[in-house]
């Protein structure tokens, strides 16, 4: 199989292009083989616009010091694992790592890592799908080179491990292996479920430290079908092994997304909302667990118990007949973000409407005097100074004091 520069061109930039083809010239010149890996090529073959590029070379990395000028490099960054990552002055960056073997001294242990050929470096990688290369030299530019049978499971969308000691060697592989079932909308190969399932159920997920479990969890609550990835992972018992006993109802998660999409993705992917919906029904002593083992922070952690305690308080109080928009405001306002948009898909019709006022409107609501229009004022400098600005922002959030001048006459009225 061979990609055309013409549907190449459609899926990377122009830029993008030129670098990966320099990169391949100097590769060329200095005689080692060098290819696009990976996902890389699986994202080309499946035709998905991309910004990250992995390159895999059998030559030295440090081949790469001496990177033309006109590829307007501002930084390679070499790691010890014989990686180097290429950052551009255009904000792209561009990883080579030099191919390698890897083996597990035990279960979720790091890989002990050493040089080898690309052949073995492919037999290191997770699915056949991501472990595609893809000539960059002059002569093989865009052929694609598949020893493990990569391009028939794409085609036929097949999420297949290597060998059988795939997810025990490796579970964080368990993680990713739903995250691209489900992205890609691919079904497992039918020993690979089973080892699955097999390296579930032996606990080996336990072994991972919170960090890497942490970075497969939130990469995968960053998906577009996150909250298919979560019914699966709780489906197949893996949230289980991660302290959350009661299996997620698909109503619930399929009825958050629902109601939250017009805030989802705005600037972040609200994980925080998402693993509030997680752990919703889980008691004090799971939610402990959970944050263990998936490494939360300390302030992740309480927010989740937080509101595990709270929540209904704030929803009942949201839902009273008669709320003013200052108790509202005060009601949300030492809440993160994602606390409040977790609260807009569990509240009711009258409730909405008032997280939805806080969002639109309250929370943005600011006091335009500072401390020095009080000092002018001839206020002494002392506690009444939060005292008035509290104050100040009451009658705001009730709809009154629009302009400065408004608040300065209100503080002359109250204070002086
Ligand atoms: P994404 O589109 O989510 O970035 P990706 O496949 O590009 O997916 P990366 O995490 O960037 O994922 O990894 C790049 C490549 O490195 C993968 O395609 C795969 O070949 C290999 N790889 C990554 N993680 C593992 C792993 N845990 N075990 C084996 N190979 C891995």
């Amino acid at each position: 199989m061979r990609i055309s520069g013409k549907k190449l061109k459609k899926i990377l930039t122009e830029e993008t292009l030129k670098k990966v083809k320099s990169i391949g010239e100097i590769c060329m010149e200095s005689g080692y083989p060098c290819y696009l890996v990976g996902g890389t090529v699986r994202n080309i073959i499946l035709k998905v616009p991309q910004i990250d590029i992995d390159i895999v070379t059998e030559g030295n990395i440090r081949l790469f010091e001496a990177l033309p000028k006109k590829l307007k490099i501002k930084k390679i960054v070499f790691s010890q694992f014989n990686t180097a990552k290429l950052l551009f002055k255009d904000g792209c960056s561009l990883d080579i790592a030099q191919a390698r073997k890897e083996t597990y001294p035990y279960p979720a242990s790091l890989p002990v890592v050493k040089k080898s050929s690309l052949s073995e470096d492919v037999k290191r990688r997770d699915f056949t799908i991501n472990t595609l290369l893809m000539g960059i030299t002059k002569k093989n530019f865009g052929k694609i080179y598949d020893y493990l049978g990569g391009i028939e499971d794409i085609e036929k969308g097949i999420i297949r491990a290597l060998h059988k000691n795939s997810f025990i060697d490796d579970p964080t592989r368990i993680f990713r292996a739903f995250r691209f079932k489900e992205r890609f909308s691919f079904r497992f190969e039918r020993r690979t479920k089973t080892l699955i399932e097999n390296a579930i159920r032996s606990g080996v997920i336990k072994k991972l430290t919170p960090q890497r479990i942490r970075k497969e969890l939130f990469l995968l609550l960053k998906e577009k079908k996150w909250y298919k990835i979560v019914l699966s992972l709780s489906h197949n018992g893996i949230l289980q092994e991660l302290g959350i006993k009661n299996e997620l109802k698909r109503v619930i998660i399929n009825s958050f997304e629902k109601k939250i999409s017009d805030f989802i993705n705005i600037k972040r992917n609200r994980e925080l909302s998402k693993l509030l919906l997680i752990t919703e029904d889980a008691s004090e002593k799971e939610i402990k667990t959970f944050s263990q083992r998936v490494g939360l922070k300390k302030k992740e952690s309480e927010l989740l118990l937080e509101l595990r305690k709270g929540r209904k308080r704030i929803l009942t109080t949201l839902s009273k007949k008669e709320v003013s928009n200052k108790e509202i405001y005060w009601l949300l306002t030492s809440l993160p973000l994602d606390a409040v948009i977790y609260l807009l898909s569990k509240a009711t019709s009258q409730s909405r409407k008032r997280i939805l006022l806080y969002l639109n409107d309250l929370k943005n609501i600011k006091i335009k005097i500072k401390g020095d229009d009080l000092k002018k004022l001839g206020i002494k400098v002392g506690p009444i100074y939060k005292k008035i600005l509290q104050k100040l922002l009451d009658e705001k959030l009730n709809g009154k004091l629009k302009f400065k001048r408004e608040e300065i006459e209100f503080v002359k009225r109250q204070f002086k």
